[in-house]
């Protein structure tokens, strides 16, 4: 083995290692996780297909077939990837695309699992498609071809791997390519989570950090979560401090409105970010339809930001509609903003 594929050793080593961890991901977040598919909250079909799965695997002493999760950021697709590595007394090895940015990290990474660990490999659509061809024949066969130096000299190398399963990430299905989907025996889509569930994770969330929510606290918190529950989880976190501060550690609908008022979160969920794209959209762009990159350009914000993160849950509950010419607020948006709809146009309340 070269130098330079032990130098990514040590590369992956330290992208993996605690301190590089993203903020959801630190140790305190991490028990929030539920570790087993009966402690995971919602997402009924997916956890009923996981459970087949596994247990067929088991059954037959095989690896659990490669799984693709898609779905908008914080919606359990990382904690799926733990829990599968815990129910199948796997090693979990987790990895991004964007890091994956020469073939010898993922041959480092590959060639360090064991038979029936999980690498999960997170916003696998960025992927860069070098490194992505090499995945192919090791979902295929357990198997990567490497290829030494260059021109004349070049010399390739079949390195077995160990039966793994890789569980794979993605906010975007659409920009992954056909031949890397297909390679998945499994593929499951991730569903904003209906205020009840959300309500039993934060129920669950708040025994674990020891700070008790009643009911309508922790419906209150629901409704205003955005479907999500690393929402929930992080605004739950802001109104313990809210509680702590200003009133007696009281976890209830009053704390919980005015905790989240202070964080900019209105009635419906709605961050600062939200509203000021529909009010991009309403006001400057007179309504819509108006092309994302054209809302992105003048928010001065990431066009992936609002495709990923601000648009899947103005679509989920109507602010906006998606048309062949580009997007439009709808009358919703219009009367949440305070907007008059008829000549709403041009004026607000
Ligand atoms: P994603 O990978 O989809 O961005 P994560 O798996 O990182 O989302 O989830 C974010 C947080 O939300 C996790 O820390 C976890 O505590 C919590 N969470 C996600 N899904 C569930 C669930 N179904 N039940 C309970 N908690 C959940």
């Amino acid at each position: 083995m070269t130098d330079d594929v032990l130098t990514h050793r040590a590369d992956i080593a330290a992208a993996l290692s605690p301190e590089s961890l993203p903020v959801d991901q630190e140790p305190e977040m991490l028990s929030l996780r539920p570790e087993k598919l009966a402690e995971y909250v919602g997402q009924p079909e997916v956890v009923e297909t996981l459970h087949i799965a596994i247990e067929a695997a088991q059954l037959r002493n095989d690896p659990l077939d490669h799984i693709l999760f898609h779905g908008p950021p914080g919606l359990g697709k990382t904690t799926l990837a733990h829990i599968i590595a815990n129910e199948m007394g796997g090693q979990l090895t987790v990895t991004s695309g964007p890091a994956l940015d020469k073939r010898g990290d993922l041959l480092g990474i590959l060639t360090h699992l064991q038979e029936g660990d999980i690498l999960f490999v997170d916003e696998i659509h960025r992927i860069p498609k070098v490194v992505e061809e090499f995945l192919y024949p090791a979902m295929e066969d357990y198997a990567v071809d490497f290829v030494f130096d260059k021109g004349i000299h070049a010399r390739s190398h079949r390195f077995r791997l160990k039966r793994f399963t890789l569980v794979g990430a993605t906010t975007r299905v659409g920009l992954l390519s056909a031949p890397l989907r297909d390679r998945f025996g499994i593929f499951r889509n991730l569903d904003f989570y209906s205020e009840d569930d959300l309500v039993k994770i934060a129920g669950r969330s708040a025994s674990l950090l020891d700070m008790p929510i009643d009911p309508d606290g922790a419906g209150e918190l629901s409704k205003r979560s955005r479907g999500t529950p690393r929402i929930v989880n992080r605004l739950l976190k802001r109104v313990r401090d809210f509680s702590q501060v200003r009133a007696d550690g009281q976890m209830n609908r009053q704390t919980v409105s005015a905790a989240l008022d202070l964080e900019g979160v209105d009635e419906k969920g709605l961050t600062v970010l939200d509203r000021r794209y529909l009010e991009t959209v309403i006001e400057f762009y007179k309504g819509g339809p108006v092309g994302i990159e054209a809302v992105a350009a003048t928010l001065q914000e990431e066009t992936d930001t609002l495709v990923d993160v601000v648009e899947p849950y103005l679509l989920k509950i109507g602010m906006i509609m998606r048309t062949s010419s580009g997007r439009k607020a709808s009358q919703a948006a219009y009367r949440h903003l305070g907007f008059k709809v008829q000549d709403s146009l041009f004026s607000r309340d």
